[in-house]
């Protein structure tokens, strides 16, 4: 059979994780949290299944989800939202991402990703036909070059993907480059698609700017989030898409064939807890905030270069003054050799940079974050 993705291989994250347990390293790398789901998710998840709530949702999800989900958009970003016309609960942002990229995407059309890019934007961008058009930015500050943005957009380009707070970076967008973003969105006429399943991850008092707090913005955007990355729970892949009615019209369409509806009783379970626990969201940013300051502390005293991270639970490394190897070799040399496991940044890259940089994600037990510096310090 001809491939339609033929240079595409396993995820770097099957990948990393599978030798991580192969050497029995310490996991820094996929980006998932050690620390288990609030107890009141698993207590209704369970009693919901219990009570036999275990048939086919509506399509865009149960109605106390989506009017919860549309009552934090109203307390954290001040819009007012209609639950039924523009919240659509997905399987994962990853399925929310997909049907976004297809909604948007007719064959020929240019699609702007900005790398390091997350690596399901480019697989679904081809699947509808589309090409990635990608845009560097560049260690050690992964700032956006909105001219060079604006140089690349042609009669073709159809929209832009943005992704804040950025993984792998762990930078934010600031209000500048949403001015500079929006100018460009409304001079060529294009669409949006945020991917924002970091935003209750942002440190240092610095509130993640979502572009739900920009009517002008929204007017034309898919905002995706995932509660794997909120409430600790990323097998249970539930996400969600905020969009106006004429383009959440046009996502439902596709969700409804890419898998009609998701897990019922997780949906009941989480309206719950967004309606009893919703200050486990205002607490995750400090939560985060102290895991990203244990690692960093216990880092002082290797020879990495400390990026600052903003916000997401990951943090990169500069190895630059440790090692020739380049990022996959020397990945490769951590896991086997150091016993930690992390990823290469160059993966989320079309074109390869020079950059020494690895990305560890510090959603661990503190005694995790600290094993894991204590033996990246003897290198
Ligand atoms: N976007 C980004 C930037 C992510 O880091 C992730 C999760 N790793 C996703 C999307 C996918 O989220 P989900 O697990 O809810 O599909
Ligand atoms: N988003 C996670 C990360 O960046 C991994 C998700 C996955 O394994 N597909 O590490």
């Amino acid at each position: 059979m001809e491939s339609k993705l033929p240079q595409l291989g396993t995820s770097i994250f099957t990948y990393m994780t599978g030798l991580a347990n192969q050497h029995n390293a310490l996991n820094l790398s996929q980006g998932f949290p050690e620390f288990d789901a609030p107890a009141l998710l698993k207590q209704r998840l369970a009693h919901y299944s219990e009570q036999g709530f275990n048939q086919y949702s509506p399509s865009s999800g149960i109605t106390p989800l989506q009017q919860q989900i549309a009552a934090l958009v109203k307390r954290n970003y001040q819009l007012d939202i209609s639950a039924s016309d523009t919240v659509t609960v997905t399987s994962g942002a990853t399925e929310a991402l997909f049907v976004a990229i297809q909604a948007i995407t007719h064959p020929g059309d240019e699609i702007i990703i900005f790398d390091p890019a997350y690596d399901s934007y480019e697989p679904a961008i081809e699947l509808a036909g589309g090409r990635a058009v990608h845009i560097a930015m560049q260690a050690p500050d992964y700032a956006i070059n909105w001219q060079q943005v604006a140089e690349a957009i042609t009669d073709k380009t159809r929209g832009i993907i943005i992704n804040s707070p950025h993984n792998p970076s762990a930078k934010t967008l600031k209000a500048s480059d949403f001015s500079a973003l929006k100018a460009l969105l409304v001079k060529h006429d294009l669409l949006l698609i945020s991917d924002e399943v970091y935003e209750h991850i942002a440190f240092d008092d610095t509130p993640h700017i979502s572009v739900l707090t920009d009517p002008e913005l929204f007017e034309r955007a898919f905002v995706i989030s995932s509660f794997g990355k909120t409430f600790h729970c990323t097998g249970w892949k539930m996400g969600y898409c905020v969009a106006p009615p004429a383009l959440a019209t046009e996502f439902r369409k596709i969700h409804q064939y890419v898998t009609f509806s998701s897990f019922t009783p997780a949906q009941l379970a989480l309206a719950d807890m967004l309606t009893e626990q919703s200050e486990h969201i205002d607490e995750l940013s400090a939560f985060y905030q102290q895991k990203r300051d244990v690692l960093v502390k216990a880092l002082q005293s290797s020879r990495f270069t400390i990026l600052p991270s903003e916000g997401t639970y990951f943090l990169l490394l500069d190895y630059s003054a440790i090692s020739e190897l380049d990022d996959m070799a020397f990945c490769e040399y951590l896991v086997k050799e150091v016993g930690v496991a992390a990823i290469p940044l160059s993966v989320f890259y079309q074109n390869t940079p020079d950059d020494k940089v690895i990305r560890l994600c510090f959603a661990k037990e503190d005694n995790t974050l600290i094993a894991a510096a204590e033996k990246l310090c003897s290198l």
